[in-house]
């Protein structure tokens, strides 16, 4: 059998840092297909289709959850959210390991899906320092703030179910937990099949 790639799944309320620990950490980190989400939420001027996320309106998400095309979706402050399965499949057969992003209810939905799913839950140092990050990002509005806000908490309060946490209080911090977390899960002797052991075996 060809070896799998790794499923890891990335929480953490919006504002906590998530795709600046990503981009730091993923260079380092060799071969990681990171798994592009779709969403109904509007654009922001920063983004672009197809590399933040893919930007639909909700008919043809909708669309997508009809024909079974999303491996998790969810509702996140009036808008959708969903991983795509196919390109997260196809990257995993090949032996890639894969990284996508989710908040809660997507992440549960996941493991369910996925029990192998390694889960990654990334921190604030507090719920104050998330809403001063939020604020200062300037992306929201007043409402979708104390929204957020109001979801992050609930998120925090399962940190639990996650077989990981990483606290982005300082940057470089987060970035080396993130990427010995990856190595670790990597290093695990289960992953080993037949073949790899009887290559470390080999005597000459
Ligand atoms: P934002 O609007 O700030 O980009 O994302 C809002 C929330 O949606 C964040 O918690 C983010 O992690 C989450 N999110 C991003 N992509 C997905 C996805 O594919 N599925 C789910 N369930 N949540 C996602």
């Amino acid at each position: 059998m060809e070896p799998r790639g790794i499923l890891f799944v990335m929480t953490g309320a919006s504002g906590v840092g998530k795709d600046t620990i990503r981009h730091a950490a993923v260079p380092a980190l060799g071969d990681v297909y990171y798994s592009i989400s779709a969403t109904t939420r509007p654009r922001r001027a920063s983004e672009q289709h197809g590399r933040e996320y893919y930007f639909h309106d909700r008919a043809t998400f909708e669309g997508m959850i009809r024909a079974d095309a999303l491996l998790e979706h969810a509702e996140y402050v009036g808008d959708f959210y969903g991983t795509p399965t196919a390109a997260v499949d196809a990257a995993l057969a090949m032996g890639r390991d894969v990284l996508l992003e989710t908040e809660l209810v997507g992440a549960r939905q996941v493991k369910a899906k996925r029990p192998h799913a390694v889960m990654l839950f990334i921190a604030p140092p507090s719920l104050a320092e998330l809403e001063r990050r939020l604020r200062g990002r300037g992306t929201d509005d007043e409402v979708k703030i104390q929204k957020r806000l109001v979801r992050a908490r609930d998120e925090i309060r399962a940190v639990r179910e996650f077989e990981y946490v990483v606290v982005n209080d300082v940057l470089d911090d987060a970035v080396r937990t993130f990427q010995a977390v990856i190595r670790a899960e990597r290093a695990r002797s289960a992953r080993l099949d037949d073949r790899q052991v009887a290559a470390i075996l080999r005597e000459d």
